[in-house]
């Protein structure tokens, strides 16, 4: 009752989006009911003009009254119509237009009944009902308003029937009870109407205090994360940059292998860290990118200077392919960017043993100024088993643990790169054979910041990782530096760390020190910790830029921090510090940072910055370039040489088993052999399909080259098809589609070649998988046979049909239908006869595309290939006829005198 009466005279916020959402939801039938009080007002209008004994005097009167209402009702629809196209912005003014509508209602209602009651001495609620009754319907959702107008109009009308008598009325018992009736109605509608506006209040009031709970979890969660990321960061910081130091000095061996492992042990923490502290990002949905101009060159010299040396160190070659058409300058979050690539190459290095591990860069403009950029990884390492792709991308899930276990991992970097590309609306795909390796294909769409290619990128900025031998990249003993932090460790690390750059170095624990040195020293550049007591890093250096006297006002400012994330990021771009290094920091990252500060002439450079220019460029192009789209098919495609080199089509040999052994199609057995060898009835031979093994391993092939292979099957439905086999290798690979082709022979050769044209076209693999589904139906394969013995020899045919056939002298068609094999004409008589009609037969079609055509045989000689081709070009010309021999597993089940001509029609 007190929440009930605080909502009632203490509206809260909630209270008014109660309304609000109320309100929203409730405009469409707002609007049916008004509707039907529209048709209700006309309904009575027209009864009082055509229906007067019905309304007896009061005829005219009514149908004044009607009129009014019907206007006013007629207005109020138009009104929430109006409303409904933009509620939002509209809403105040439909609230307070539903209060004066009712207000109008009864008001017209109420002086109508007075003014009748004085001049016709006749009292009448007809008029007062039918407001009762259309009002409420359309003003519920002001229901504390619509009770207080309508106890005040209800008062209006007892005044009015007490005073009856008084007014020489007849008392009028009906009118009454009708007003009673509907007065009770009334507030009946009011309460109803109130107590679902209270409900829903009541709803809103728990989603938002379970809002509120969740965000502050959210925050204290984010908080903690960051507290804990900035409060291990840094001793973090403290272990590996004096470690760094023990590296740099003249130790025993057995010094530099423990001080390498602490090292080691201090690098994987700290990914810990940043994998944890994203992860948490993630789960927040707080996870943000960070868009700035960058150059694509630098990025990847980046990255291949921080991952060639593991690759060096476990002796693995590593190949890098940067496309000089990639755009130079892109716009997105770099730093992200960088994350996703390391994490996946560093993975390859990770899980690779021997071989090779290489980076292919490509982009493909899309719309104006927009590219997507695909980087391919692939690695020759333990692969991935089938059964696990699906759980690569979980987090904390490390897959084939019992293979992995002696290599450090947490199972979350896959998971956090997947989040990243997606929040980058981009795309990660693998392609693994397990125990062969594994290719990761990413896609990032990227916006172009400018025209300009990156061309034969230079790599000599390139980084080298710190080796043991330390010597510094420059010196610079005129400089003059000041470092500031709070903590005294921190202080320390930095010095050390620079001391070999011969920069004097001047340290101060707060900002107000600082402030007094910058007064009176002139330093190149300052290093600033962020969080610090009193006065932070932020508000130090906006004092220092506007120092009045201050000799500092123009020193760059970098920032030096353990606050890593994000949020702080952007903070410091938008404070324009000149440069930001996350703690823990390395020397080589100091001394980048400050060779990058500090003024050209003050630098003198040893001679001893490693150039990675002359290892770098030697693995550059060196691999093929890669493919977005490659065409595959089978043997059993029966395509000529030609269009196989000038395609690149690669082929999946199908087999032949003999008594001698299985041999491969074209390769170790041609179509000649198989004949000569089937002359002798007893020699059984059979076509088979190749295994899932092999279609793996072919598979794993292409995609060294191409970032999607299509793979044209013979159809699914003949007896040995290739079909089942590829679609269960493609099972492992994110980027191998196979299409049933739906046919054999020639006829899936011209289902390749249409592929093939539609790849060159610059198609995507979803465009031609879908043009060839409309294909399939348009090809025509058929092949005209002497007999059906080697069908029935092939247990495809019974021995009976085969025998019936041949003892008729009938030549018999096989056609292929919906995919499945099956028997078409048989011609009888001649040899040649039958030939010819089935020339005639097939060439009499309008609809044939004349492009091409291939006429697809086996064991057929010269005189008559030369015999068919006059037959063909008497009745009908072709730009071009393929005349192909057979492949042997078609053979095979065909036997000797057989052709056929193959074709699709016109599109
Ligand atoms: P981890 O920290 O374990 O490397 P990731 O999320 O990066 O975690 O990878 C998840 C799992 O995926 C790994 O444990 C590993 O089994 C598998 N994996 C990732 N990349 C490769 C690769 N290039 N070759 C083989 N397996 C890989």
């Amino acid at each position: 009752m007190k929440d009930l009466l605080n909502y009632l005279f203490r509206p809260s916020k909630n209270s008014r989006e109660a309304v609000r959402s109320a309100y929203y939801g409730s405009l469409k039938p707002t609007h049916v009911m008004l509707t039907i009080s529209v048709v209700m007002c006309m309904i009575f209008m027209v009864l009082s003009f055509f229906n007067t004994p019905f309304f007896g005097t009061t005829a005219f009167y009514h149908r004044i009254c009607y009129c009014v209402l019907f206007g006013i009702a007629l207005i109020w629809c138009a009104c929430v119509r109006y409303a409904v196209r933009d509620y939002e912005s509209r809403f105040k003014i439909v609230y307070a237009m539903n209060v004066l509508m009712s207000a109008i209602f009864y008001a017209w209602a109420l002086a109508l009944a007075f003014v009748n009651a004085i001049m016709r001495k006749e009292l009448d609620t007809t008029i007062f009902m039918t407001v009762s009754l259309i009002v409420p319907l359309s003003i519920y959702l002001n229901p504390i308003e619509y009770i207080i107008i309508a106890i005040a109009s209800n008062a209006g009308m007892v005044f009015l029937l007490y005073s009856a008598p008084s007014l020489g009325l007849p008392e009028d018992m009906l009118g009454l009870v009708n007003f009673i009736v509907f007065a009770v109605f009334q507030i009946a509608m009011g309460i109803t109407m109130l107590y679902t506006r209270y409900r829903l209040h009541e709803q809103l009031e728990t989603a938002a205090r379970q809002h509120r709970e969740i965000e502050m979890l959210n925050k204290a969660q984010n908080s903690f994360f960051s507290n804990m990321s900035h409060e291990i960061r840094t001793p973090i910081n403290t272990i590996i940059g004096l470690n760094e130091m023990i590296l740099r000095e003249n130790v025993s061996d057995e010094v530099v292998e423990d001080a390498a492992n602490i090292k080691a042990a201090g690098k994987l923490l700290l990914n810990l860290i940043n994998d944890i502290l994203d992860m948490s990002k993630f789960q927040s949905g707080r996870m943000q990118l960070l868009y700035a101009p960058y150059h694509t060159g630098d990025m990847l010299s980046d990255i291949v200077g921080m991952l060639w040396i593991r690759a060096k160190e476990k002796k693995l070659d590593f190949h890098i392919d940067v496309s000089p058409d990639i755009p130079a300058e892109l716009v997105g979050d770099e730093v992200r960017v960088k994350q996703i690539l390391i994490n996946v190459i560093n993975n390859a290095i990770k899980y690779t043993k021997e071989g090779t591990v290489s980076l292919t860069v490509q982009s493909e403009m899309k719309e104006d100024k927009l590219c997507n950029m695909i980087y391919t990884v692939s690695d020759t390492g333990i692969g991935i088993k089938t059964e696990d792709i699906p759980y690569l991308f979980s987090a904390f899930k490390r897959v084939d643990e019992n293979a992995n276990r002696h290599i450090e991992g947490t199972g979350l970097g896959l998971s956090i790169v997947k989040q990243l590309v997606d929040l980058m609306g981009g795309k990660i795909t693998v392609n693994s054979v397990y125990t062969k390796g594994s290719t990761f294909i990413i896609e990032i769409p990227q916006r172009v910041e400018r025209e300009g290619r990156v061309g034969e990128y230079n790599f000599s900025k390139t980084n080298a990782e710190k080796k043991t031998n330390y010597a510094p990249k420059f010196e610079a003993p005129e400089a003059r530096i000041l470092v500031v932090d709070d903590n005294e460790a921190n202080l320390m690390v930095v010095s050390k760390l620079l001391r070999d750059t011969k920069v004097r170095i001047d340290t101060v624990a707060s900002g107000a020190e600082a402030l007094k040195k910058t007064l009176n020293i002139k330093y190149d550049v300052i290093f600033m910790d962020h969080l610090m007591p009193e006065m932070d890093g932020i508000e130090c250096r906006r004092k220092i830029k506007e120092q009045t006297g201050g000799r500092c006002r123009e020193t760059k400012i970098v920032i030096l921090t353990a606050n890593a994330d994000e949020e702080n990021r952007a903070l410091y771009v938008r404070e324009s510090f000149d440069g930001y290094l996350p703690k823990p920091v390395s020397g080589e990252e100091l001394e980048n940072e400050l060779y990058t500060c500090l003024p050209k002439e003050l630098v003198h450079i040893t001679g001893n910055r490693t150039d990675l220019a002359e290892e770098t460029i030697s693995w550059m192009n060196s691999n093929k370039k890669r493919r977005s789209v490659v065409i595959t098919t089978e043997s059993v495609a029966d395509l000529p040489n030609e269009i196989i080199q000038k395609y690149g089509i690669a082929v999946l040999p199908h087999k032949v088993i003999t008594a001698e052994g299985v041999f491969k199609d074209g390769k170790e057995i041609e179509t000649q052999g198989v004949l000569k060898y089937m002359e002798n009835i007893n020699n059984k031979v059979k076509p088979l399909g190749p295994t899932v093994k092999e279609a793996e391993e072919f598979f794993a092939k292409q995609l060294a080259s191409a970032n999607n292979v299509i793979h044209i099957s013979i159809s699914s439905k003949v007896e040995n098809s290739g079909y089942g086999p590829a679609m269960e290798a493609a099972k492992s690979f994110d980027n191998v589609f196979v299409v049933d082709s739906a046919h054999l022979s020639s006829g899936q050769g011209l289902m390749v070649i249409e592929a093939c044209r539609l790849a060159e076209e610059g198609k995507s693999a979803e465009q031609i998988i879908e043009k060839l589904e409309g294909l399939k139906k348009k090809i025509h394969t058929s092949f005209i046979v002497d007999n059906l013995d080697f069908l029935a020899r092939a247990g495809q045919v019974s021995n009976g049909t085969s025998n019936i056939v041949k003892s008729l002298m009938g030549r018999p068609v096989l056609k292929l239908k919906k995919g499945k094999m099956g028997l078409g004409m048989t011609y009888f008589g001649s040899r040649e006869s039958a030939w010819r009609s089935y020339i005639n037969t097939i060439l009499s079609s309008g609809n044939i595309d004349r492009r091409v055509l291939f006429v697809t045989y086996v064991g057929i000689n010269k005189r008559e290939t030369e015999w068919i081709r006059s037959q063909i070009e008497k009745r009908m010309k072709f730009d071009e006829i393929y005349f192909e021999q057979a492949s042997p597993a078609i053979a095979v089940n065909c036997g000797r005198g057989t052709f056929g001509l193959l074709y699709r029609e016109k599109d």
